[in-house]
Formats: structure tokens, C-alpha cells, sequence
């Protein structure tokens, strides 16, 4: 009996073999990988940023997961037609549509060297050096926003994930009970991006009363409009409790007026919470301090390193001016837990975030952020700013109507040529957009403002420069006199303003 079972070991021990190969094992998958990540790299700057196909990926499916294993090279060889050319290709610099894109090789090394040796983060007892390189770089953002010696924060998954940990900690602060939900007032506006409302939902705040807050003619929210609002509900016997700001909204860009706000919220006891995912790390650049003055005010911030770093995705930063209200929202024991209690010279990551298991992912920031230093940050966070300011004067010239000036690096702008009514505007600028795509060479997206169909322009990877802004204004002028061509009759009298 017992030599079967050993017998069985020694044979299953034997079989699993593979899962942690030998150095040539190891260099048998590290090479053809690593010849990948170069091939890739190497041909990025003339890889198209988006690629329309026909089967859009559905090649993967040739792959069926077997018993028999198979040759990395194979395997490889579907992920670089299936997988890495289909579709959007964010790593691009001429990825000019969603807010994230990019993805910095330093960090990609890091989180090899964090996956390889697994430390884990989320407790100090378990790895004090990986919970001190959370620290730091949760501390160095808060100084950043100017957050006072009290502040905490925590690492999570993405801008998403960060604001959901930030309302879970004004929920709980605020003592918010599921009987108080539908008194309870959240004041925001039709800028605020989607996941606060999907937030709410996911916290059981759903039924809450939301304000959507007047905005100024650069979206900004209307600071005057909302004392008013504030004493209405008051009196209507409501619990106004949050208020969201945004410090570099996703579709246009635009920074409300954070200090004014700040003054409100204290007033009136509301916890103030800042949306920077997008924006908050153009604070690293000279002079912008002033841009986001009273952000350093706000009870809680989310600032995405993903985006605005120019991580590869997987890293947001939900931060809180006082700590022990992130404590109060995750902090929780278990009995298995108890060998982890003996050392408490730092704060547990695990204690302030709902996730327990999680990669560690401070590494792909701190070691970037040591290896480069900070100059490289500034200077091409500097750049976005300039090169959107740059395409917003160019456009302008050019006979587009624009949106206002940019506050970061998005602008909004489309294509209306004289007499034509808004319905084929909105057509022209579409099929404008659809071109661009098929071209693939850059990708641009559009949005809705007040029904106007409307093109964006969201420059935030390191890899975009003044060439490939160029190429953009180009493609725009060419497809928009073709567009034109195909959608207007012939003397319908819409004449061509570009003056090229
Ligand atoms: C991108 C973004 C989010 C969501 O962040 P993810 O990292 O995409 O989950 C939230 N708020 C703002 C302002 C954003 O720009």
C-alpha cells in the first residue's frame, strides 16, 4: 500500500515536472518570449494603432487547451496574429482615443521580477520590504497632491476599483446605513465619469439622490450652484453627504473648480472626493500646481499610474487625507490570521483594501520611478500638455470648430463645414472618425456633447510626439474633404473651409 502511494508520487512528481522547468527549461520559454517582446518593440513605431480584420481574433479558438502541451513558439505565433493585431493597439503612441495607452518597459520588467518571486505585499509580517515599496510610493502620490502626514492609501487594480475603495471609506465615515440610503445626496455632474454612479450601485448607495450639478461653458461644475442645492435638500429633510469632483474628466479633459469646492464641502460637511485618475499626475509638471489648486483639500483622490504614468494597465491609487478611514472600511480579522499580527511597524496594505491576495504591485511603479528618476515623467507629461495645446491652435486655424481650450491634454473638435444641417454634421464627423480607423495608422474615438457628435483627441502615452500629432492633422484634413465629398451632393453648396 504505502510503496503504491509512494510509487504514485514519484510518478505524479515526475509528470508535473514541467510546471517548474530547469535553466534550460527556462531558457527554452524565456528566448522566444523575450525575441517576442523585441520583434514587437522594435516594430512598434510603424505598427498600425488600430487594425480592422475579418475574423477579429477568432483564431484563438484554433488553440484548445489538450493534455499534451505545445511549442511556445506555436503558441506565440497565435498570440502575434490572433491576439497582438486585431483591433486597438494601446501600446502605441499614435493611440489617441481612450485615456489609457502606453506601458513602460521598466514596469514590465518589474512585474516579471514580481511574478517570479512572489513576495507578498498585503501584510508587513510577510514581506516588510514589499510593504514599505507600497508605502512609498502611496506616500510620495500624497505629497504630491499636497495630503497631510495622516494620509493613507492603497494600491489597487485601476481608477474603477480606487474610487469604489474611496466611497466605501466616505460611506463608513459618514456612518451611512442601508435605511439612510434614500435621504442620502451625492452631488456631481453629467462630466463625473461612470464609475462613481456604478459604484454606488455596487455599494448598495443605488437608491441615493443624485445632483447633477450645473457646468460652466468649459464643463466645469458651477461652484455657485451648489449652496443653493445644498440648503434645498436640507430643507427637503435630505442628508447631503459626497461630493465628487473631477481634476481632469475623462471626456473633455476639464478641472472644476477644486478650491471653491473645497470651501463648499467644508461648509457644508460633506466629504469632498476628486476624481484625478486621469489628471492628478500632470502635478508633476512645473507650474501646474495652480491648475489643481484645492485638490490637497479633498477627503479622498484616485490617480491612475496606468494612465498618466504610463504604466501598462493594473495600477490605480485610491488616497485618503486620514488613513484610519480607509482602517474603518477594510480593517477586518480572522482567526488564521493571527501569526500575521506579531509585527506592526508598518500598517498592512491588506488592512486598507478590500483585496487580501493580490500581486505586488508597487514594484511596477517604484522601480520605474528609481531607475529613470523623475525628469523623464515631467518632461514627457509636459509634452502631452503642449502637444494638445499645440493641435487645439493648429485645428482651430484650420477651419474646426473646437472645444474650449484644454485644461490637460484632451480636446474635443469636429468638422462642420457652412450650410449643412446638424444631422449630416454629425454624419460627416462620424464617417471622419470611421476613416481614420480603417487607416489605422492613428486611432482617434468621439463622444456625445449635448448631441453633437463630437472627435476627441486624448494624448497620455509616452510613445505620442509632435510627429505623430502631425500625422493626425493631416489624416483629419484628408478624410474630412473625402468624407465630404462622399456625403454632400455635388453644389449643395457647402463649401471647404480648410485653407489647405
Ligand atoms: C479612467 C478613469 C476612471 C476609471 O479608471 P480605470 O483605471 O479605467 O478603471 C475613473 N475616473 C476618471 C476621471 C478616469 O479618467
Amino acid at each position: 500500500m504505502t510503496s503504491s502511494l509512494e510509487a504514485r508520487l514519484v510518478e505524479l512528481e515526475a509528470a508535473s515536472r514541467p510546471l517548474d522547468p530547469d535553466p534550460a527549461g527556462r531558457a527554452a520559454l524565456f528566448g522566444p518570449v523575450f525575441d517576442y517582446a523585441e520583434r514587437f518593440l522594435d516594430a512598434l513605431p510603424s505598427l498600425p494603432a488600430y487594425v480592422v480584420t475579418m475574423d477579429k481574433g477568432r483564431g484563438v479558438l484554433d488553440l484548445q487547451f489538450r493534455e499534451d502541451g505545445r511549442s511556445i513558439e506555436r503558441v506565440l505565433s497565435v498570440l502575434g496574429d490572433q491576439v497582438d493585431r486585431p483591433g486597438l493597439n494601446p501600446a502605441s503612441g499614435g493611440h489617441l482615443g481612450y485615456i489609457p495607452g502606453g506601458g513602460l518597459y521598466a514596469s514590465a520588467l518589474a512585474d516579471y521580477l514580481a511574478d517570479i518571486t512572489n513576495r507578498y505585499p498585503g501584510v508587513f509580517f510577510s514581506s516588510p520590504g514589499a510593504t514599505r515599496v507600497e508605502h512609498q510610493v502611496v506616500r510620495w502620490t500624497a505629497d504630491m497632491v499636497g495630503f497631510p502626514a495622516g494620509a493613507g492609501g492603497t494600491l489597487a487594480s485601476g481608477g474603477s476599483i480606487a474610487n469604489l475603495i474611496c466611497l466605501a471609506a466616505a460611506r463608513d465615515a459618514h456612518g451611512i446605513r442601508s435605511r439612510d440610503v434614500e435621504r442620502v445626496v451625492v452631488y456631481l455632474s453629467s462630466q463625473t465619469h461612470h464609475c462613481i454612479t456604478k459604484n454606488l450601485r455596487l455599494l448598495g448607495l443605488g437608491e441615493c439622490v443624485l445632483r447633477y450639478l450645473p457646468l460652466d461653458q468649459r464643463f466645469r461644475i458651477r461652484a455657485e450652484a451648489l449652496a443653493s442645492q445644498i440648503e434645498a435638500d436640507r430643507r427637503a429633510g435630505l442628508s447631503p453627504w459626497l461630493l465628487v469632483a473631477s481634476a481632469g474628466s475623462t471626456d473633455v479633459g476639464a478641472i472644476d473648480p477644486l478650491d471653491s469646492l473645497a470651501d463648499l464641502a467644508a461648509e457644508h460637511r460633506l466629504w469632498y472626493h476628486v476624481d484625478a485618475a486621469y489628471g492628478g499626475y500632470f502635478l508633476l509638471v512645473p507650474g501646474m500646481r495652480e491648475r489643481f489648486r484645492g485638490i490637497e483639500r479633498a477627503d479622498s483622490t484616485v490617480l491612475d499610474p496606468h494612465k498618466t504614468l504610463f504604466l501598462p494597465y493594473g495600477l490605480g491609487i485610491a488616497l485618503v487625507r486620514d488613513q484610519a478611514t480607509l482602517a474603518q472600511a477594510f480593517r477586518s480579522d480572522a482567526p488564521y490570521l493571527q501569526d500575521t499580527l506579531t509585527e506592526r511597524e508598518e500598517d498592512s496594505p491588506a488592512d486598507l483594501s478590500p483585496e487580501l491576495t493580490r500581486p505586488f504591485r508597487g514594484l511596477r511603479l517604484w522601480l520605474p520611478l528609481l531607475v529613470h528618476g523623475l525628469a523623464p515623467f515631467r518632461a514627457s507629461l509636459e509634452e502631452k500638455l503642449l502637444l494638445t495645446q499645440w493641435l487645439h491652435a493648429e485645428l482651430r486655424t484650420r477651419g474646426w470648430e473646437v472645444g474650449p481650450e484644454p485644461d490637460l491634454s484632451v480636446i474635443t473638435y469636429r468638422w462642420v463645414p457652412d450650410g449643412l444641417d446638424p444631422e449630416l454634421v454629425n454624419r460627416l464627423n462620424a464617417r471622419v472618425v470611421e476613416l481614420i480607423k480603417q487607416d489605422g495608422r492613428v486611432y482617434v474615438s468621439s463622444t456625445l456633447i449635448e448631441g453633437r457628435y463630437t472627435i476627441r483627441y486624448a494624448g497620455v502615452t509616452h510613445r505620442t510626439h509632435l510627429t505623430t500629432v502631425r500625422l493626425l492633422l493631416d489624416l483629419l484634413e484628408g478624410f474630412a474633404g473625402q468624407a465630404q465629398r462622399e456625403l454632400v451632393a455635388p453644389g449643395a453648396g457647402a463649401g471647404v473651409r480648410s485653407t489647405v
